[in-house]
């Protein structure tokens, strides 16, 4: 059933792929009596899947399935911080972390009485929460009170500073909003705690983003004065208290650097690609694709990528560091003559060559470059192709309950 796979690359053994690690969820919480039926999707983010589903009570509900790595990293700048951040924990384990980590806020703010859906349950990836009967802000043409609306989320904001937290992602997306436009915030993995070292920053841009939003879509003409961070008191941390809610110090050490990276996919390419492709510039992203249960739309089922392949990146050990080696040998013209160390260097020696012997190593140093260049994309093509062909979900080793 394609929830296992067979991986003979390095080693001989099976990974669970993801869609095995769904059904393993989805197993654990119909065993529990949280969902015992799935309906459409409601929606589909960068990082989740979002389902509408029933409880053995018949109680309507969603279920959010968590995908962290969907997203192509072909564009983030430093690709060595990326790999080396592969190195260090699979996506279905930080998947598994962005629903607890949502799980666990939304447990706390609806206990602390914010505009939030009902935690209901969760189970590995996969977090069940109550349905909201609204629609994303962003679908919204017309309010009848602008200035209210605003106002109710601009002191959403400050509150929850208040309770020691920043959503970070406070836009239009991530607001739904009912017909009596009462508000509902969703979306919280990447809510950060007032002690993080960037949170003033956010808690603005969450801010300013909002306020200029009302001002562009309905024509928001009320000045208001936007609330400074400086001036906000916090009250009851509530961040202590998630972060104690089965999220040590590792987990979130390991999760805020994965989300880091998403921010940084953002801001680098104005939002983020959903679909990788099998390669242009020699990064090893292959597309497997994905079919997520029942859905009906094999085109809209998830293209997921093989981020947390470790196999196929363990054969392209030299793609790493491609990018710093200049043909040309330019990159040489930037180096001082002499090391720290007093040692002359490559620069400060080639100056004593004649310029016939500097052309005639350059065109060899071209061609070496351009060979191992040529054999670096076969590599990779090849692998990505394969990829393709066995149309699985990538997954992970581990994962098990
Ligand atoms: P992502 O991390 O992918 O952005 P979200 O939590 O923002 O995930 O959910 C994606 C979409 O799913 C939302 O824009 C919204 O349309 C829908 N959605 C999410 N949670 C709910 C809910 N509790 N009730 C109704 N719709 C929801
Ligand atoms: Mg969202």
């Amino acid at each position: 059933h394609k929830l296992l796979h067979h991986e003979q690359r390095g080693y001989d053994g099976y990974r669970l792929t993801n869609l095995g690690y769904d059904y393993l969820a989805l197993a654990a919480l119909s065993k529990r009596d949280s969902i015992t039926r799935i309906g459409n999707r409601l929606g589909v983010g960068k990082e989740a899947d979002v389902y509408h589903a029933e409880t053995g009570d018949g109680e309507h509900v969603v279920i959010k399935i968590h995908r962290l790595g969907r997203t192509s990293f072909r564009a983030v700048k430093d690709k060595r911080d990326y790999h080396k951040h592969r190195h260090s924990a699979s996506w279905l384990y930080l998947s598994r972390l962005a629903a607890t980590r949502e799980y666990a806020f939304l447990q706390a703010l609806h206990k602390h009485s914010f505009p939030v859906p009902v935690p209901i349950d969760c189970n590995r990836h996969i977090v069940v929460m109550s349905l909201v009967d609204g629609y994303p802000l962003t679908q919204i043409r017309e309010l009848g009170d602008p200035a209210k609306v605003c106002n109710t989320l601009l002191s959403v904001a400050v509150r929850l500073a208040e309770h020691g937290l920043v959503h970070c992602d406070l836009n239009e997306f991530n607001i739904l909003i009912d017909d009596e436009e009462e508000v509902t915030v969703i979306d919280f993995p990447q809510m950060v705690s007032t002690s993080h070292p960037d949170a003033q920053a956010y808690f603005q841009r969450d801010l300013e983003s909002l306020y200029k939003f009302f001002r562009h879509k309905f024509g928001l003409d009320e000045e208001i004065q936007l609330v400074e961070y400086s001036e906000v008191k916090r009250t009851e941390p509530l961040d202590v208290e998630v972060e104690a809610s089965g999220f040590g110090e590792k987990e979130l050490g390991e999760f805020e650097s994965a989300i880091q990276t998403h921010r940084g996919v953002d801001q680098d390419q104005g939002g983020a690609e959903v679909e990788s492709d099998s390669d242009k510039d020699g990064e090893a992203e292959a597309v497997g694709g994905s079919s997520t249960r029942g859905s009906g739309n094999a085109a809209e089922d998830s293209v997921q990528n093989s981020a947390d392949d470790k196999g196929l990146q363990g054969n392209l050990p030299e793609v790493k560091g491609g990018g710093d080696e200049q043909a040309d040998g330019t990159a040489e013209k930037n180096h001082k003559a002499q090391s720290p160390t007093g040692e002359p260097t490559t620069a400060a020696v080639q100056r004593k060559m004649t310029s016939l012997e500097i052309s005639q190593k350059v065109r060899k140093q071209r061609e070496k470059n351009a060979k191992k260049q040529a054999s670096r994309r076969n590599v990779v093509k090849s692998e990505a192709k394969k990829k393709v062909k066995s149309e699985l979900t990538e997954g992970a080793f581990w994962g098990y309950d």
